[in-house]
């Protein structure tokens, strides 16, 4: 047995637990290993039965005097009652359902115990204790220490897995290679790995354990971070196709926006353009916030390669935002006499250079070909984009409308090298979720950054409230009064809570979406039946067909609906610029950072504009959440906030790194990030194929692997 030996080859566990293991992305006994408690129970208060006291958490030792198992007459539960005694004295012990104990637990056993007295009537007992029988020579695993509680276990208890990785850690002892420098051990005075393994799974002491995990938080982002920069110095080897600046064609394009460019646009397309000059892939994140107008920076890098006889792909999360990209880029270069497909899941669209301006529905067949032979300028789509037989005659540069929606596979599938010349399109990425500083750092390495951040002129600061269930009636009136005076109103249904992680998924997920659509229906009945009767309210969820949510859309865009209802599929990009108010219901279940998403989708004209967010709870910390997003409106300052208060599961993308959720948490900390960044910069830079450090190495490989598998 290895570390890498696959779990079904260790004695002990089952193909039920295997299954259940594997849901945990457990595979070998490397997994194994490093699946870390999030917390201890301290069961090391060990005290004589005569010392016990009531309501307090002890461990007790003695011998069982008698044990047996009944049923009670009314609730039909199991009640297992022992008595226990040792030198000082004897206690009653309950258990509580649990019947197959007397099974294991016979008369005159000798038993560790750890639970809670209580007092229940006029009777005292230990209630349902953990038990250990006791051993000579056999170290406890269960009660009398700092006891390992693992986390999310799917079926999986804590005490099966305390007797799997105390056999394993036994079988392995001393023999687990180092796989951090010792020079880095040395510097930071960390345990070493084995004797790290077993105090973060069973600590000698509260130190030890802290110990433990610092060490363990710190290799995880040092990995991290070796990997982004290996990563990186790779991707500078690689060659891409090189545009010149067609100074020229810039100029017209600029002239002919019915709008003047902000300084921060200007800036950011110079170092787009700039960046395409070089025969090095680019690997650019075009930052904004909400509104401040990222498209049509991405439009003119778009501009200049197609210009220069290459195509461009552009990939956005929804369909919706990729109906509106195809108008609003075809607007852009109307004058530029481009060819621009459009494909999603359902639908191909062609807008031909030759039919100016007219939209054709194009079948597949057709749209790939166009695509393959280079007669296609710009292809823009959902992920339908990625399929393999989408193939780009002369791929220049690749544009990721809200990319961090996408994961790194995908962005790696569309980028991938040109079989004739292995050239590497650019990469131009774009969010409006600012990335906080220690996320930039690690998942997304550093890449180079453009920052919009100014709005375009001429934008009023939106107002934001807080509604409280007394003030809804008040609300309402205000709304129609809106309306009356010519504006939109958006309102988004409160989040539903779902478990993406699991690996369950397909069919909860399918429940989630479902739960998702009753929510806007029934707040759609209600705002058209009682309280909007005589106004025209719409409805928009990711059930709809494609067709029918592009009516919905171009109906609100058009004025044909006063309020629209939705699920959060209107958070990403959305642009009507005649909308005012953003009514969130439930809006303490969104992210800082959500929620300053669907801000952002009103105030897109002159208009005085609202965000009003409707809320049930009374509890403090969700006021004071909400209070924060009132007066702020920095989307960078609510990000960390989100980071800190929420921790980086949020920001999608950083699941599929698979840290483990204990590690997650140093994603905040960014002294720790910087310090592991130094280090590894520090390795790389006197070794940076890391030959030195084979194991090391190996581990970056297995890494690599798995991120790409996912
Ligand atoms: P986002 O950065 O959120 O993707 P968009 O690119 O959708 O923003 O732009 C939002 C709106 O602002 C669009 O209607 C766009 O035409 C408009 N816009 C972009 N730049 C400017 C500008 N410099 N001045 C005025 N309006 C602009
Ligand atoms: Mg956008």
């Amino acid at each position: 047995m290895n570390l890498s030996t696959p779990i079904e080859q260790i004695s002990g566990i089952g193909p039920v637990f295997q299954k259940k293991l594997k849901r945990l992305r457990i595979k070998t006994v490397n997994d194994l290993l490093f699946h870390f408690p999030h917390r201890y129970e301290d069961f090391s208060n060990l005290i004589p039965i005569l010392k016990v006291k009531i309501n307090e958490i002890c461990t007790i030792q003695g011998r069982i005097l008698e044990i047996k198992t009944s049923r009670t007459w009314k609730k039909k539960m199991f009640l297992t009652q022992a008595i226990i005694e040792d030198k000082t004295g004897a206690i009653k012990v309950i258990w509580f359902n649990q019947p197959y104990l007397t099974k294991t637990l016979k008369k005159e056993d000798n038993l560790f115990l750890s639970g809670k007295v209580v007092l229940r009537g006029n009777e005292i007992y230990l209630a349902n204790p953990i038990y250990e029988k006791f051993y000579q020579n056999k170290d406890l695993i269960h009660t009398g220490r700092l006891v390992p509680v693992y986390p999310g276990t799917e079926g999986l208890s804590s005490r099966w897995l305390r007797y799997i990785l105390k056999s394993l850690l036994i079988y392995f002892k001393n023999k687990i290679p180092e796989t951090l420098p010792e020079k880095i051990i040395k510097e930071n005075k960390f345990l070493p790995i084995n004797k790290a393994l077993w105090q973060i799974h069973f600590p000698d002491s509260k130190n030890l354990a802290k110990a433990a995990r610092k060490r363990f938080s710190f290799e995880e982002l040092f990995f991290i971070e070796l990997f982004v920069l290996r990563e990186r110095a790779k991707l500078a080897k690689e060659k891409a196709a090189a545009f010149s600046f067609n100074l020229n064609l810039i100029k017209k394009f600029v002239a002919f926006l019915p709008f003047k460019l902000t300084d921060a646009q200007r800036k950011s397309a110079w170092q787009i353009l700039k960046d395409l000059e070089r025969p090095q892939p680019m690997n650019r994140l075009l930052e904004g916030d909400v509104g401040s107008g990222k498209t049509v920076v991405a439009a003119m890098a778009a501009l200049n390669i197609t210009k220069a006889g290459f195509q461009v792909a552009f990939m956005a999360p929804t369909e919706i935002l990729v109906k509106q990209h195809f108008q609003e880029v075809a607007r852009l270069v109307q004058d530029f006499n481009l060819n621009i497909g459009l494909l999603t899941g359902k639908q191909d669209q062609f807008r031909s250079k030759k039919l100016k301006n007219e939209i054709i529905e194009i079948s597949r067949r057709k749209l790939l070909e166009k695509t393959l032979n280079g007669d296609l300028d710009i292809l823009i789509g959902t992920h339908a984009l990625i399929q393999d037989k989408v193939k780009f005659g002369k791929l220049g540069l690749v544009i990721l409308d809200e990319q961090h929606r996408f994961g790194v596979e995908q962005r790696a599938k569309l980028c991938k090298p040109s079989k004739e010349n292995k050239l590497i399109p650019h990469l131009l990425s774009m969010t409006a979720t600012p990335i906080p500083r220690t996320l930039a750092l690690t998942v997304y390495g550093d890449l180079d950054l453009s920052l919009i951040d100014e709005l375009p002129k001429g934008r009023k600061k939106i107002i934001t409230k807080i509604i409280k269930p007394e003030e809804r009636k008040k609300t309402y009136s205000f709304i129609k009064k809106e309306i009356k005076k010519g504006r939109q109103v958006f309102v988004i249904c409160p989040r539903i809570e779902g478990n993406n992680d699991n690996e369950e998924n397909q069919q909860s997920e399918a429940k989630l979406s479902w739960a998702k659509v009753k929510a806007v229906e029934e707040e759609y009945e209600k705002l058209s039946k009682e309280i909007f009767p005589d106004l025209r309210v719409g409805m928009l969820h990711g059930k709809l067909a494609g067709k029918e949510k592009e009516n919905i859309m171009k109906d609100f865009k058009n004025k044909k609906i006063d309020i629209l209802v939705s699920t959060s599929v209107i958070e990403v990009g959305i642009d009507v610029p005649n909308a005012t108010v953003m009514m969130i219901e439930g809006s303490e279940r969104f992210g800082l950072a959500q929620l300053h998403q669907f801000r952002g989708r009103v105030g897109r004209a002159g208009y005085q504009s609202y965000c009003l967010l409707f809320t049930d709870s009374f509890s403090k910390k969700t006021r004071q959440r909400l209070k924060a997003i009132i007066s702020c409106e920095d989307g960078f300052a609510l990000a960390e906030k989100d980071l800190e208060i929420r921790g980086p599961g949020d920001f999608s993308g950083t699941r599929q790194w698979g840290i483990p959720d204990l590690m997650m948490s140093s994603l905040t900390d960014l002294s720790l990030v910087e310090k592991t960044r130094e280090s590894a910069k520090k390795i790389l830079l006197e070794d940076p194929q890391l030959k030195k450090y084979p194991v090391l190495r190996d581990k970056l490989v297995r890494f690599r692997e798995r991120i790409h598998l996912e």
